[in-house]
């Protein structure tokens, strides 16, 4: 190794799902809406001039704050957004989790936890969740630097009660507790009437899979003002814009649209529950989703070996080859007529010799 190569920082970058391209395809792989965003986003994207584009945009978004204010019935100086909530979060590890003492997430969980914990040198400890993938609440108990929960829990699916949530804050009054709530809006129940009670607690929230604007990356935390001014300062230490005009302009449209957003994720809830006992019916078993993917596994199928069928048939799931969970598929909820033709592949594989497990 050559010397300067030595001062390269090596990490392990997160992996995240693929973005296959084709005509034909059912793309289930990553937790996107299968619906359009609202109307009020597409009309803006038609009027709004692109002369404008010139100009730097607001490095405060006052005009998302304001709805997203609005909406949660929230000041403006209790909200931070950034480039979906991977920035978000990134930047909550960086201005948070600077102490020597080990930050808590549990084992399975939301890959890229690790990865910024590594990419930051921040020491980490994953308790492991119950072999039905629960919280053990008691495991948050012990001295940290900070806690990490992603509720509902990704690839789980799964929704701790608020009990759980404030549990753990009551007995954690000296970290701050972040609580990821990307999938919050599928059936999840919110910590953010918990604010009040709490000062270290961080609600980080994404406009990418329940309003359907994965593409113009939007992403918020909600909490004290005071976290809220520290996030600012690391964000403005090293990059002001970081939110573009156009995506500033969407979200808050997004956020107008309140009859269509329950629309749509309501839509998602009731395919979300068919398709849960359409595979209940061919035998599989997953864990009471809040979120808009089940988490499936079948006692005859090898996971690896059904995701590259589907596959083959342009229909994409997620796979884990990771401990614990590489005999599940997450499989993201799409439109009525796209999960069923994923039961239809799925039947069809099932009832083919080359499935069955030895
Ligand atoms: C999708 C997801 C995110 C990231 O969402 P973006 O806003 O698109 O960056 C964060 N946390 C969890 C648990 C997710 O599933």
């Amino acid at each position: 190794m050559r010397a300067w190569e030595k001062r390269i920082r090596t990490v392990t970058p997160y992996v995240p799902g693929e973005q296959p391209n084709f005509k034909d395809m059912i793309k289930l792989n990553t937790n996107e809406n299968p619906y359009p965003p609202s109307k009020k986003v597409e009309s803006l994207l038609e009027t709004e001039h692109s002369e404008k584009l010139r100009l730097y945009p607001d490095t405060e978004s006052t005009v998302l704050k304001k709805s997203l204010a609005q909406f949660h019935k929230i000041s403006e100086d209790q909200i931070f957004v950034g480039v979906g909530s991977d920035d978000v979060l990134a930047m909550s590890f960086l201005t948070f989790f600077a102490s020597e003492t080990p930050i808590l997430f549990p084992d399975i969980t939301y890959s890229f936890y690790e990865v910024w914990a590594d990419l930051y040198h921040i020491p980490y400890v994953r308790p492991m969740l119950t072999d039905d993938f629960r919280i053990r609440k008691e495991d948050y108990y012990v001295a940290n630097g900070g806690i990490v929960i992603a509720n509902p829990n990704a690839p789980t699916s799964i929704l701790e009660p608020l009990s759980v949530i404030e549990d753990i804050l009551l007995h954690n009054t000296e970290s701050i507790v972040i609580i990821d709530e990307a999938y919050v809006d599928f059936g999840g129940v919110s910590a953010l009437s918990l604010l009040n009670q709490y000062e270290n607690l961080l609600v980080v929230r994404t406009f990418s899979k329940s309003r359907s604007l994965a593409g113009a990356r939007i992403g918020y935390a909600v909490g004290n003002p005071v976290l809220i001014r520290a996030l600012n300062a690391v964000k403005n230490s090293y990059n002001s814009y970081t939110m573009n005009r156009l995506s500033i302009m969407l979200g808050a449209a997004s956020v107008e649209d309140e009859k269509y957003f329950y629309e749509t994720t309501n839509k998602i809830i009731e395919t979300r529950n068919q398709t849960a006992t359409e595979l209940k019916a061919l035998g599989f078993k997953m864990p009471d989703s809040s979120t808009n993917f089940l988490f499936i596994t079948h006692p005859k199928v090898r996971a690896e070996a059904l995701f590259n069928y589907l596959k083959e048939q342009h229909i994409f799931v997620r796979y884990f080859a990771l401990p614990r969970i590489n005999q599940y598929l997450r499989v993201t909820i799409g439109t009525e007529p796209q999960m069923q033709c994923f039961i239809k592949a799925v039947q069809k594989y099932l009832q083919s010799e080359a499935c069955v497990y030895e």
